[in-house]
């Protein structure tokens, strides 16, 4: 193993291993802490998956420190700490402490902070995210259930979360090459600096970054922060080029599709399955707390709807609807309802000879992977920019699309099953 990381939610961390596997790097993902002992085959980067997102620091920590020493019992070279390319963390939030924790662990002086991505549309200026052509503080971030974004300015965000001196490295130096940004981490760590934000918002920015960070021990940021570390691997002979399959090459069995993400773009991907004639079952959450709506029943629908088009269970519901039934039920409850019920919904389906699945939502991707027993993918071809197919590594053998809500274009339900082979 070459590259070992850490995302702190599971589709952040599929997207940084298409990254990766796009990159040519042989890459498998694990679900949760690796257990001691794990052998990692032959995989050259390993990405694991945690939900440590918004839980409360020293678990996060603890989580990460664990996940991290077992990436170093594999082998690893360099780690990567992987977080949302819109930052989200509030000021209690993890970015920092776990950022801190690590470099102590591998004993870094100093990491990189980068979550840019601007294929996505999220570029860093003057430590300034923006989200499109607008601030992260005036994009939807703004209004984010769990982790709101009030500042754009990632120096500040980050300097309220961390013990250490937060820094800068501007595109000014990014622009002049991999040399000149070495030069400025060196003095930033000379002059006490513990973390440093850096502007990107080109592609060649990120591969600049990429190229000079080859000896960092840590590196922290979006999945574009991992673009261009492959290259220092290829430059060194020490990986080839293995291509993504552009096929899914699926264990047989019947296929279907659960959306239990509110998203606009989810919301888009289910009103174009059912137009091209996907059969489709809406969950109405207060009818799931009744009980008139039961995991049986609608896990008997899907088999009796099992056809030519895989059947579309969703809850995916426009945000008024979602306010209305969150004030009924508490916003807690009404999501921890619907994802148990997918879950349970899943379960049954697996044990009725489903093997192929697609999941919208990143909470919902992980509720359903862990009720599934998956405990590590291989990376598949892609089907939209961050979301690959993957195949399930052990028992249940499994296709699972995992998207997080935002991902994909409108058609992305219909590309995916067609990508499948049998
Ligand atoms: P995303 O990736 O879009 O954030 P997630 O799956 O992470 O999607 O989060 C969506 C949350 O909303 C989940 O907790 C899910 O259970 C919950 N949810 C889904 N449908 C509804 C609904 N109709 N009303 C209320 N909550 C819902």
């Amino acid at each position: 193993m070459l590259l070992g990381a850490i995302a702190d939610d599971l589709t952040g961390a599929t997207d940084l291993a298409l990254m990766l596997a796009r990159n040519g790097m042989k890459t498998v993902q694990y679900i949760g802490v690796p257990p001691e002992g794990t052998d990692f085959g032959d995989a050259e980067a390993v990405v694991v998956a945690l939900k440590s997102r918004t839980i409360p620091a020293d678990e996060a920590v603890a989580l990460s420190l664990a996940s991290a020493r077992a990436l170093l019992a594999g082998g690893t070279e360099q780690v990567i700490f992987k977080y949302c390319s819109t930052f989200d963390s509030t000021d209690a939030g993890n970015i920092g402490p776990v950022a801190e924790a690590l470099l102590e662990l591998l004993d870094a002086p100093i990491a990189i902070a980068c979550s840019a991505f601007p294929a996505a549309g999220r570029s860093i200026y003057m430590g300034h995210l923006f989200v499109g052509q607008v601030l992260l503080s005036d994009s939807p971030m703004k209004d984010h259930p769990l982790t709101p974004m009030h500042d754009a300015n990632l120096v500040r965000v980050l300097q309220r979360q961390a013990k250490g001196k937060v820094g800068l490295i501007p595109l000014s130096v990014i622009e002049q090459g991999a040399d000149a940004v070495r030069a400025a981490v060196d003095a930033a760590q000379k002059s006490g600096h513990r973390l440093m934000i850096a502007d990107a918002v080109r592609d060649q920015d990120l591969r600049v970054l990429g190229a000079a960070l080859a000896d960092a021990r840590l590196i922290t940021g979006g999945s574009g922060i991992a673009m261009g570390l492959p290259d220092n691997f290829r430059r060194q002979g020490r990986i080839g080029t293995t291509p993504l399959p552009s096929r899914m090459q699926a264990p047989k069995g019947r296929s279907v599709i659960l959306a239990g993400s509110c998203s606009a773009a989810t919301r888009g991907q289910v009103a174009t399955a059912i137009a091209a004639g996907s059969p489709a079952l809406r969950i109405v959450p207060l009818e799931v707390a009744s009980g008139a709506q039961t995991a049986a029943s609608i896990a008997e629908w899907v088999i009796a709807n099992a056809g030519v088009r895989p059947p579309l269970i969703y809850s995916s519901d426009a945000p008024e609807a979602v306010k209305a039934v969150q004030e009924q039920l508490g916003r807690e409850r009404a999501g921890t309802l619907v994802e148990h019920l997918l879950a349970e919904v899943s379960i049954m389906l697996r044990d009725a000879g489903f093997s192929r699945f697609i999941v919208a939502g990143g909470e919902t991707s992980g509720a359903v992977v862990e009720a599934l027993g998956t405990r590590a993918l291989q990376i598949g071809p892609e089907i939209a920019p961050g979301v690959p197919w993957t195949r399930s590594i052990g028992a249940p053998d499994l296709a699972l699309a995992l998207k997080s809500g935002n991902f994909g274009a409108p058609d992305f339900f219909v590309t995916a099953w067609d990508m499948l082979d049998d």
